[in-house]
């Protein structure tokens, strides 16, 4: 496999950049999974982007399928949100005290999720993970809280954790720097396992603050739970005293306008988490994140309650202004229809030049958020969506990219499309894979 660290030439703007910045950044980036150490090569340093496509340092044109992660559902450099991003920043940066503008956004989040009544601002997914789950054991003095193989909320001392040896043991950290005693009260299962979450509750249920979910696993590629699964969640959540935390930084506002708990709350009478936790898209590409629930849980937090948290940039003006922006652009009639639709045409054609390659592979989308897999089914949890041919994937990735189509530098990763991707660049795309596809 040739990749472009194999260039020895000094013309390579992104290599040049790397190297510079591996020289004072640790590995030459700001979050890990932008190295490429998954992959190999060099990462692309972008220089700008418009709409569905980014340009990295060399020129060269890319169709983005990562969009910051999710938050830039409606492309890059959507005009509307540009212009009320630039009056903001003409009115000032920050200001320590509150604006009429985290009320508005505050407002258009609760407007969409019917289960919160009550919202917090913060600046990033990481720290509203955190909080949720500090005001979870505020809220029900306990300490013990479950999460899920696969599943990211952020890097939190807490949630850096992976699976005991049993299920009366709790987890090990996945982090140096983690003290064992920080994750001795987190408890790892399986995803979908249904008889190990009834086991859990069984053995922990009285000493069980919460347990947090990604409802659409995103951090595995993309694994949804069951409806039998996320009904016995909420059933032995609500049977023990814990409280649901639907992490739905990546899903909320992604996946459906009421996030993915509207689409599980379509197949389970009366389904709702207690609390959300939110980011990426609600900020437009800003730092922005939240979380929220119901007011008997949310009035625990100070200055109401005992339980502790702040943040000097929280509620940020100019970043309120971009997230309220994108959620009243994404809140017209009919955008989410066109945005799946646009998806699954994406992932229809991917399968089918796959297929007709010989090659194994599965899709699965929702709204603006897809996963593919170079496997026979769709994985139902982490330990099978490992089982993808890391290699395969790999090739996979380089020949899209020096193809300029950019999905996500590791196989557990989900892709995302923008209201700015046209019927143009998926087909584009699909003759890029199918190219790929013949060499695989
Ligand atoms: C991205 C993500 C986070 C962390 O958000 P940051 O803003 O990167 O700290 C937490 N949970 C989920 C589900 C995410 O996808």
């Amino acid at each position: 496999m040739t990749h472009d660290t194999d260039h020895t030439d000094n013309t390579d703007r992104n290599l040049q950049l790397f190297q510079r910045a591996q020289k004072i950044i640790p590995g030459g980036v700001n979050s890990p999974v932008r190295a490429f150490r998954a992959v190999g090569g060099t990462p692309r340093f972008v220089a700008r982007a418009q709409g569905a496509y980014f340009w990295d340092a060399n020129g060269k044109k890319y169709i983005d399928y990562i969009g910051s992660w999710g938050p830039m559902i409606l492309g890059h450099g959507h005009p509307t949100v540009q212009e009320a991003v630039r009056k903001a920043a003409l009115d000032g940066f920050s200001f320590g005290a509150p604006t009429e503008r985290e009320i508005e956004l505050a407002e258009e989040i609760l407007r969409h999720v019917p289960s919160m009544d009550m919202v917090r601002l913060v600046s990033s997914g990481t720290e509203a993970g955190m909080s949720a789950i500090r005001l979870a054991r505020g809220a029900t003095g306990r300490n013990k809280l479950i999460k899920f193989e696969g599943c990211y909320h952020g890097h939190a001392d807490a949630l850096l954790v992976k699976a005991g040896s049993g299920l009366a043991t709790f987890g090990n950290p996945t982090s140096a720097g983690v003290p064992p005693e920080v994750v001795q009260h987190t408890l790892v299962l399986e995803y979908n396992n249904i008889e190990q979450l009834e086991q859990a509750f069984a053995l922990h249920g009285k000493d069980l603050a919460c347990l947090i979910i990604e409802p659409i696993a995103g951090n595995m590629n993309f694994v949804r739970a069951t409806v039998p699964f996320m009904q016995r969640c909420r059933e032995l959540c609500t049977q023990h005293g814990a409280l649901f935390i639907f992490d739905e930084v990546m899903t909320g506002f992604r996946v459906a306008l009421g996030g993915a708990q509207s689409i599980y709350a379509s197949s389970i009478p009366g389904f709702a988490p207690d609390m959300t936790v939110m980011g990426k898209v609600i900020g437009g590409g800003m730092p922005l994140a939240a979380f929220g629930g119901k007011r008997a849980i949310m009035e625990h937090l100070a200055p109401l309650g005992p339980v502790y948290q702040a943040g000097t940039l929280s509620g940020n003006p100019v970043a309120t202004a971009c997230g309220l922006a994108t959620l009243r652009a994404i809140s017209q009639p009919g955008f989410f229809e066109a945005l799946s639709a646009r998806t699954r045409l994406l992932m229809h054609g991917l399968k089918n030049a796959a297929n007709q390659a010989g090659i194994p592979f599965c899709v699965d989308s929702e709204g603006g958020m897809f996963g593919f897999f170079l496997l026979d089914t769709l994985p139902q949890n982490y330990a099978q969506v490992m089982r993808t041919d890391a290699q395969r994937f790999n090739t996979l990735f380089h020949g899209l990219l020096d193809r300029g189509v950019y999905v996500a530098p590791a196989l557990y990763e989900a892709g995302f499309v923008s209201a700015a991707h046209t019927d143009d660049d998926i087909a584009a795309t699909i003759e890029a894979a199918t190219d790929v596809f013949q060499k695989l």
